[in-house]
């Protein structure tokens, strides 16, 4: 794996490629950990007398400017947790060493994300202006073939950030002869988002356990009544050749015993326990129950080896935060490697009050990392000569 060291970068305009894909509500930055996440590359350009222009996105502007999307709050986030001037919007001048420039959102110009590989090129070309070489560290973008992350470093001299390296040989030793036994916790909303790791880590893992939204399609392909709680309807099939495929390999696929279901998807919704195989036609489940939090933790607690994407339930409501807490507070146990992956899970962990130093590693791409645990080929990575 090629590595910053090796890149001369004393005296040269780096362009530097970060995940600068923060959380925004009306205007404040909510979770400023992708910034921070960036840090110590940034400093370590800067202590290497370098220049550096940073690029980034956030959301998705579909080539549309917008005040909303506008990285103006980062570059003063930045500015301030660096302790020095960071100058924002279109380059004018050249840069000089020991200077930091943030670009405007990349997304604004749609060659950024475009399928037009022509396309991307051009608008790789024009970031390549002024600029002697290229670092790429933004891994919450790594699994894009856009212009900034896929086209650009083959036209520099190029080199992954400590970020990227750091994620990657974390990723290494999930798919790597993994310290048994080996855990894997998958929550969040959707099970269409995560069928294909759950079915490429499970002949790897020793547990699998699944709470959240998409747990209801388990529930459904079971053959349980699930209420107004979220549903895949065309993933249940799906959902029970995973079912059989498990049972097959012998690994212990855990499912919630006990639902914590509300009226309504709402904060201040009465809430009450119940078997998950029995949850009330006009009930919702928000969260998994006490007792399926204390399997989760019990299991997750006995693993080596645990990787976490995706809260339990719907944290956002504190009503409904308790499975996420208990496993979470688990995952903080574990002696081996533990990793949170996943900017979503990550956040999550914060809100809740944990720190990132409670966690044996806190991944900052949540999609990026589902895609390296899927065994699919990484496009930044790949432009960045990372096998
Ligand atoms: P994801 O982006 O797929 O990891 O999903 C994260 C989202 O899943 C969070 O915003 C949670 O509120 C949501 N979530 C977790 N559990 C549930 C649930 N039981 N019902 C609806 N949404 C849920």
């Amino acid at each position: 794996m090629s590595d910053l060291a090796s890149l001369p970068i004393s005296g040269k305009r780096t362009f530097l490629r970060c995940d600068l894909n923060v959380p925004i509500k009306k205007g404040e930055i909510t979770d400023d950990g992708r910034i921070r996440a960036s840090l110590p590359t940034i400093n370590f350009l800067l202590q290497g007398g370098a220049g550096i222009v940073i690029g980034a996105h956030l959301g998705r502007p579909k080539g549309v400017a917008s005040a909303e999307l506008s990285l103006a709050p980062i570059a003063k986030r930045l500015s301030e947790l660096l302790g020095r001037v960071v100058t924002f919007g279109p380059l004018t001048g050249a840069i000089s060493a020991g200077e930091v420039h943030l670009l405007e959102n990349l997304r604004f110009n749609n060659a950024e994300t475009s399928k037009d590989a022509q396309e991307r090129k051009g608008f790789a070309q024009e970031l390549a202006q002024g600029v002697d070489n290229y670092v790429g560290d933004g891994f919450g973008a790594v699994h894009r073939k856009h212009a900034s992350v896929f086209d650009l470093p083959e036209l520099l001299p190029h080199a992954p950030g400590l970020l990227v390296s750091a994620e990657v040989e974390v990723l290494r030793k999930l798919t790597q002869s993994p310290a048994k036994p080996y855990g894997v916790l998958l929550g969040g909303s959707k099970v269409s988002d995560k069928l294909a790791v759950i079915s490429n880590l499970l002949d790897k893992v020793d547990v699998m356990a699944i709470g959240g939204g998409m747990v209801f399609t388990f529930l459904a392909a079971l053959g349980h009544e699930v209420g107004k709680s979220l549903l895949e309807v065309e993933m249940i099939d799906t959902v029970k050749e995973l079912i059989a495929k498990a049972n097959n390999l012998g690994v212990e696929l855990l499912l919630p015993t006990d639902i914590l279901v509300a009226d309504a998807f709402a904060a201040d919704s009465p809430a009450k326990v119940v078997a998950a195989d029995q949850i009330p036609v006009e009930k919702i489940g928000l969260d998994i129950g006490p007792e399926s939090a204390a399997k989760f933790a019990a299991a997750i607690e006995g693993c080596q080896t645990v990787f976490w994407n995706g809260p339990m339930g719907v944290f956002e409501f504190p009503r409904f935060a308790e499975g996420t807490r208990v496993v979470a507070q688990a995952l903080t146990k574990v002696a081996g490697i533990s990793v949170v992956g996943g900017g979503d899970s990550a956040a999550a962990v914060r809100a809740l009050g944990f720190n990132n130093e409670d966690f044996g590693y806190i991944s900052t791409g949540g999609g990026a990392s589902l895609e390296y645990l899927e065994g699919k080929e990484l496009p930044g990575l790949t432009a960045l000569d990372i096998k």
